[in-house]
């Protein structure tokens, strides 16, 4: 294989953000520098906001700083008890378990579903006691939570659920939104995210009464000059970030075509291998195109591979892995031993470089590295 100098120190990492048009971007900040509006719900934050709804699909959609605001100022919105349990899945990001914590709540894990690595609907019943309050459910890599499980569940014993939408911005299931299901959906719009704002993300709330309440948790409470109602936060997004994302829309859509060619070579590459499980996404859901993970046959195998692409300059990365329950914050927690599957996949789960523009002889050297290493 031919390699230019170029190629042998580019390093291949798991991600490569998009970023917008520089003139249209940079016409942007020349009117938030002349407007003297940088932040407070401004001009670029509407627009942004109004095409997000469009292309989110969602009723109503409140822009934040960052994904983990949107957690947890989302989770914040719905009153829960104090000390009261929420049930999630171990097999995420920690800032979904933070969140709980945050809102001075217990995290009560549940094992995932070995076919999607989502939340195991099958198991969250036996986990509800009288102090559970919610379930929070990820839609992880963008495989869809089976939410219509969760819902029943839910309204049966009286929980609210959230969903940690973070890998799933555009999503549709069951020809709607993902951000249609549950009662809070929170999205990140961080820089490793397919859409970014740098930081970013947003709240989605399907309770319509739950809206105002929202809008001045993420500006310290306040309702009006005279009056702040609640404790709230910090957590507005501001106008540069609002216009970096309102450009990003644009490059979004065409990174969104690029990736899914990038996932079907490696999908027909990999799909038929012996002791590789690459998840097939159900036919009633989009693929958001945020991550391939692949599951490899044991620890083994994943250290060869990752220490053999490492040597190429490529960079997969052991996403989730380690899980949240073994973080220090969380590995006190009662059940750690029932967690069967997440702690079984966190040692063979792989992410693989995925983005537009990855080099050809990058993706094959992946493909033929993962395919040597899984007889
Ligand atoms: C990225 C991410 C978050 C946090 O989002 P930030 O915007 O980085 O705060 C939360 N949950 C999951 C699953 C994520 O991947």
């Amino acid at each position: 294989m031919e390699e230019s100098s170029d190629d042998l120190i580019q390093k291949i990492l798991v991600t490569k953000p998009i970023k917008p048009n520089i003139q249209e971007f940079s016409h942007y900040v020349q009117q938030i520098i002349e407007s003297n509006w940088f932040t407070n719900f401004g001009k670029f934050h509407n627009l942004l906001q109004a095409r997000l709804k469009s292309v989110l699909g969602v009723d109503n959609l409140s822009l934040v700083n960052n994904g983990t605001s949107a957690l947890i100022v989302g989770i914040k919105s719905l009153e829960l008890p104090e000390k009261s349990e929420v049930i999630t899945t171990p097999f995420t990001f920690a800032a979904t378990c933070h969140s709980i914590i945050w809102n001075n709540l217990v995290p009560v894990f549940c094992d995932i579903e070995p076919n999607t690595f989502t939340i195991d609907v099958n198991k969250i019943e036996s986990l509800i006691n009288k102090n559970t309050s919610a379930i929070l459910g990820v839609h992880v890599y963008g495989y869809p939570c089976n939410v219509t499980k969760i819902k029943e569940i839910a309204d049966k014993y009286g929980l609210k659920v959230i969903y940690d939408a973070a890998h799933s911005f555009g999503s549709v299931l069951n020809g709607k939104s993902i951000g249609c299901y549950g009662d809070i959906v929170a999205y990140s719009f961080h820089a490793t995210k397919l859409f970014n704002t740098i930081e970013g993300g947003a709240i989605v709330s399907n309770n319509q009464n739950n809206l105002s309440k929202i809008h001045s948790l993420i500006n310290f409470g306040i309702v009006d000059q005279d009056n702040v109602n609640s404790v709230g936060i910090n957590a507005k997004l501001n106008e540069v970030c609002a216009a970096w994302g309102l450009s990003n829309l644009e490059s979004y859509k065409e990174e969104y075509e690029k990736r899914k060619k990038v996932y079907s070579i490696y999908y027909d590459s990999l799909k038929n291998l012996r002791n590789v499980y690459v998840p097939d996404f159900p036919p009633n859901c989009s693929n958001s195109f945020q991550y391939f993970p692949v599951l490899l046959k044991n620890a083994e195998s994943r250290e060869l591979v990752l220490h053999e692409l490492s040597i190429h300059n490529i960079y997969a990365r052991k996403y989730f892995s380690p899980i949240c329950s073994d973080f220090l914050p969380y590995n006190s927690i009662k059940g750690r031993e029932f967690l069967k599957v997440s702690n079984d996949y966190k040692n063979r789960i792989l992410c693989l470089p995925f983005y537009g523009d990855i080099p050809e002889h990058s993706l094959n050297n992946i493909i033929h590295t993962i395919s040597k290493f899984s007889l």
